[in-house]
């Protein structure tokens, strides 16, 4: 008898695949933390530890992305994102690894300075092409839409170089630009069934996972997992960019996508995705106490590093959902820890002055 992961991991099996990753990533308890919130029982997955660049959720991705980039025959990605990009950091790295030319488009706000910190000095590193362009108000970057004035110019002058360009969509996430399958979302719909196999070696429930949202193919390729294998696990997504009924419809249509790739008849209803935006702050890299309290917490009681723009966030809205009682007792949680510890650097000034010492 075929099981139900075996017959995902076969569909999964079907899709080109470079090795960029370090896997499986640990799954821990953090029993301290747990003690500290009262009743909760919390566990990390360690997908910091991707190996790749310092690691992150982007390595799972890239493993189904480069090798469609390498089956294209392109000699150089272009992406787009902000100029602290976790995405772009590991896609820098993999194009090293696949010698393969790296172009990157970096938003910068007209009245933000560009400082060689962090991941943007690992872009410089590891021989990525820095574009910076200044992007004013508020843009949707999410989209190829939204920044297409901005990435298409280098797209052109690339291919006037004579260069076979694949233009990948910012995260990996929504399939656009020449990325026609949601493929960064596979590496997750893999990473639940890894994570699901680890919880059932543990005896462990698996009632909760939590995680950052950002471009949604994470959470979507989650979704997607629990819903194939463990359709009782809740995923819940913190936003981290863009209002909840968005990040939503992002998550339910990669997810969509997803399915129907792998072979699958099922699809996602509006109401079986959960995305809540209450964390989300001054918006996308705003950091605030409840993050700092999170990455001191974490720090302190699990000797865990979280990031300033991501699990910082999300770690805020867990901590925060069990304290109001709306993750319960006694509940079996796995906190998905998506990386982006370089961004700690470039972030000092906030960190010190909003984590003090206790
Ligand atoms: C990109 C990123 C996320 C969000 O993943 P999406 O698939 O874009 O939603 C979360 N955490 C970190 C550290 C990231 O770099």
């Amino acid at each position: 008898m075929t099981t139900a992961i075996e017959t995902v991991r076969q569909r999964l099996a079907s899709f080109p695949r470079v090795r960029l990753t370090h896997l499986p990533t640990p799954l821990e308890p953090m029993d301290s933390l747990s003690r500290e919130l009262g009743g909760v029982q919390l566990h990390i997955k360690r997908d910091d530890q991707t190996g790749l660049a310092f690691g992150g959720n982007k390595a799972r991705k890239l493993e189904f992305i480069m090798a469609d980039v390498l089956r294209k025959r392109a000699d150089t990605v272009v992406t787009w994102a902000g100029v602290q990009s976790n995405w772009c950091r590991q896609t820098a790295a993999a194009a090293a690894r696949l010698g393969l030319r790296a172009v990157l488009v970096l938003l910068k706000k007209p009245t933000s300075a560009i400082v060689f910190d962090g991941n943007l000095l690992l872009d410089q590193v590891f021989g990525a092409e820095i574009r910076v362009v200044e992007s004013e108000g508020e843009r949707n970057f999410l989209e190829l839409g939204g920044v297409e004035d901005l990435v298409a110019p280098v797209v052109e002058e690339e291919r006037a170089a004579g260069h076979q360009v694949y233009l990948a969509p910012v995260g990996g996430s929504i399939p656009e630009g020449s990325m026609d399958v949601p493929l960064g979302a596979f590496g997750y719909v893999e990473a639940f069934l890894e994570l699901f196999e680890q919880a059932q070696e543990l005896g462990l429930p698996l009632d909760t996972v939590i995680l950052a949202t950002g471009s949604a193919g994470t959470q979507a390729g989650l979704l997607v997992g629990a819903k194939l294998v463990s359709p009782q696990t809740r995923v819940v997504g913190i936003s981290v960019a863009g209002e909840a009924p968005q990040v939503s419809e992002y998550v339910r249509a990669i997810a969509d996508r997803v399915l129907e790739e792998l072979g699958s008849s099922e699809r996602v209803a509006e109401d079986e995705v959960t995305v809540l935006d209450e964390y989300l702050g001054e918006g996308y890299g705003m950091m605030n106490q409840g993050v700092a309290d999170a990455i001191r917490m974490t720090a302190r009681q699990e000797g865990v590093l979280l990031d300033p723009v991501y699990t910082g966030k999300s770690m805020s809205g867990l901590i925060d959902l069990v304290r109001k009682g709306k993750v319960g007792a006694g509940e079996s949680v796995v906190f998905l820890h998506t990386g982006g510890t370089p961004a700690l650097f470039p972030y000092r000034e906030e960190i010190v002055s909003l984590i003090e010492g206790e």
